[in-house]
């Protein structure tokens, strides 16, 4: 009997079972790939400081960030895989004099430096455009695309961990643990099942309680050639130069439900915010375009934990918009409390029970 089974390998599916292993535990990674999953169509920023979230979940999303200098170090060392972190901070442009005298820039959060046009120019010779900018100097990104793939190196070569390919269909409790019922009709037994199914976790049967997941649409693209070196925000939208030559412009947010195709409308509409960002992006060849679904609950905040009724099933979903940013750190709570460990972070804005049955 496996220790966990993990419905689910994203990043925070991958992420679980590397800290899951790292302590011992033998695990059973479901996964059944689907259109539209988010870890690959993200853009990779590690962007906490953007965030409006107070409190323990903003405290979460700092340590998230934290993390990952050394997270990425060990995974290199492990897979032999260098996860390229772009630590040098995150811009949050102000592009007209309104947008000045309006929040954030108004009363920056804590951290934030307000960088007049002068400062920003010298920053971001490409960024000439702009009033001023405020400058968040700890935040940054990470290529999603090779982290995926370090982790997938990594829990593929290790004996503890069991990537199979079928779709968990139902849990169910089984005596003190649960059973997760597959697509392939197997039933797996097993002391606890974390469910990180993404987008698509409300569709599991036996759980019980409702998940307020919804599917949000991302569409996204690449852009030939790399004006800017800082993660930008601006326009509603981001721009982050990869360091291998192509600008990720993002993004929109639409209810499709599970449609992970891309339109003309929405392209033309990232397309036209990567100009207003940056305008030596605006006429700069389209490389690629893309969509992803967000794994999305009402207050952006990812749900973990146990549920209070079946203490054998483990919440590691809903992460939103922050995924790629919480995933190094939701495997390490998350491994712990299947373990019965007291988590090493305050994990209480992320109960189930906050949202109403
Ligand atoms: C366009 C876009 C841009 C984004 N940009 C950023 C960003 O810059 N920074 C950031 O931090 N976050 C970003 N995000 C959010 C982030 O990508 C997600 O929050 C995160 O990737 C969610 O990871 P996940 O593992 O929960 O889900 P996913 O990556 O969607 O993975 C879900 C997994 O569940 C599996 N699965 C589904 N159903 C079943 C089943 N029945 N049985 C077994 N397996 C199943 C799938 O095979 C897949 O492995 C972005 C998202 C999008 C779409």
């Amino acid at each position: 009997m496996y220790d966990a089974v993990i419905v689910g390998a994203g990043l925070v599916g991958l992420a679980t079972a590397a800290a899951l292993s790292e302590r011992g535990a033998r695990v059973l990674l479901l996964y059944h790939n689907r259109r539209g999953e988010a870890s690959p169509a993200a853009a990779g920023m590690l962007a906490p400081s953007v965030e409006t979230h107070a409190g323990a979940a903003r405290r979460f999303a700092l340590a998230a960030r934290d993390r990952y200098p050394a997270y990425v170090a060990a995974l290199a060392e492990r897979t032999g895989l260098e996860v390229p972190l772009n630590r040098l901070g995150v811009l949050e442009l102000a592009l007209t004099d309104a947008e000045l005298d309006a929040p954030p820039f108004r009363d920056p959060p804590p951290g934030a430096e307000r960088l007049g046009a002068a400062d920003l120019l010298a920053l971001e010779p490409a960024l000439a455009h702009a009033r001023g900018a405020l400058f968040h100097a700890a935040d940054g990104a990470v290529n999603n695309l090779v982290l995926l793939r370090a982790l997938k190196t990594l829990v593929g070569r290790d004996s503890r961990v069991t990537a199979v390919a079928d779709a968990a269909v139902a849990i169910a409790r089984a005596g003190d643990g649960a059973a997760v019922e597959t697509a392939a009709g197997e039933r797996h037994r097993t002391g606890a099942v974390v469910v990180a199914a993404g987008a698509w976790v409300g569709g599991l049967g036996g759980l019980p309680r409702p998940i307020p997941v919804e599917p949000v649409r991302g569409q996204m693209l690449s852009l030939a050639g790399s004006p800017l070196r800082h993660v930008t925000y601006g326009a509603g939208g981001y721009a982050v130069p990869r360091g291998d030559g192509r600008t990720i412009v993002g993004s929109t947010m639409e209810r499709v439900a599970f449609d992970a195709g891309t339109t003309e409308a929405g392209l033309a509409q990232v397309r036209a915010t990567g100009g207003a960002i940056c305008p030596a992006l605006a006429d700069r060849r389209m490389l690629n375009g893309w969509s992803g679904l967000r794994p999305v609950t009402p207050d952006f905040l990812p749900i973990l934990g146990r549920d209070p009724d079946f203490p054998a099933l483990v919440y590691a979903c809903g992460h939103s918009r922050n995924g790629v940013l919480l995933a190094p750190l939701t495997g390490d709570v998350v491994a712990d409390i299947v373990l019965g460990r007291p988590p090493a972070h305050d994990v209480s804005p992320f109960r189930i029970e906050r949202f109403a049955a």
